[in-house]
């Protein structure tokens, strides 16, 4: 089973990610928990170019689709075929919104990605009202924004999510205004649902 959580900045999503798996593996599941970009060659490569100066869309664009390409085949492909359950923090849908606001054309990139590559069982968006998100970023994080972090960016990515919502059957927006506590009971019974059926 393949799930993914993905959605903008802020929304809790790493801390979601992990509380899921610890929960699934106490119940006794073989879990396969991962992030994009990946900890893999491409992925160090997209995570440094915040700090050594931003790819080209072109360049960021080719790293995003091989760390995916190498994180499905080494990692995503031989867990499922395994019989686990694969978790996965971002995926496709976050290329399209990040790199769709630097330009990409989203609805072709969208329909590529949804050819090459698996579509998850259950992919839950994190949604928020954008003010809520960026207060949380600057409550939680040291560090200074980045250039997605900020409110008319990330209403674009928002909008980017609700739109693919739309369009793929696999999605589920998933409300994270309420406390951690109740984001993670209402993931935990909608996961259950689809490891049930
Ligand atoms: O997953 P995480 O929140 O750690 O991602 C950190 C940052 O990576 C996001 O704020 C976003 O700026 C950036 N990102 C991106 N393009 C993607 C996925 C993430 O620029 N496709």
């Amino acid at each position: 089973v393949f799930i993914v959580i993905d959605g903008i900045d802020g929304a809790g999503k790493s801390t979601q990610v992990q509380r899921l798996c610890d929960s699934l593996r106490t119940q006794g599941f073989r879990v396969t928990q991962s992030r994009e970009p990946t900890d893999g060659t491409w992925g160090k490569m997209i995570r440094n170019s915040a700090t050594t100066g931003r790819l080209s869309l072109e360049d960021e664009l080719r790293a995003f689709v091989e760390d995916r390409r190498e994180h499905v085949s080494t990692l995503i492909q031989p867990a499922l075929a395994d019989g686990q359950i694969v978790v996965v923090d971002r995926y496709f849908y976050s290329t399209v919104a990040y790199q769709g606001i630097r330009g990409a054309d989203t609805d072709a990139l969208l329909a590529e990605m949804r050819t090459e590559f698996p579509i998850p069982d259950l992919t839950l968006f994190f949604d928020l009202p954008v003010a809520v998100a960026l207060q949380r970023i600057s409550e939680t994080r040291g560090d200074a924004p980045n250039e997605f972090e900020q409110e008319e960016a990330l209403t674009e990515i928002r909008k980017s999510f609700h739109h693919m919502a739309e369009r793929c059957d696999e999605v589920e927006l998933l409300d994270c205004t309420p406390s951690m506590d109740v984001v993670a009971a209402n993931i935990a019974s909608r996961v259950d649902q689809v490891l049930a059926s």
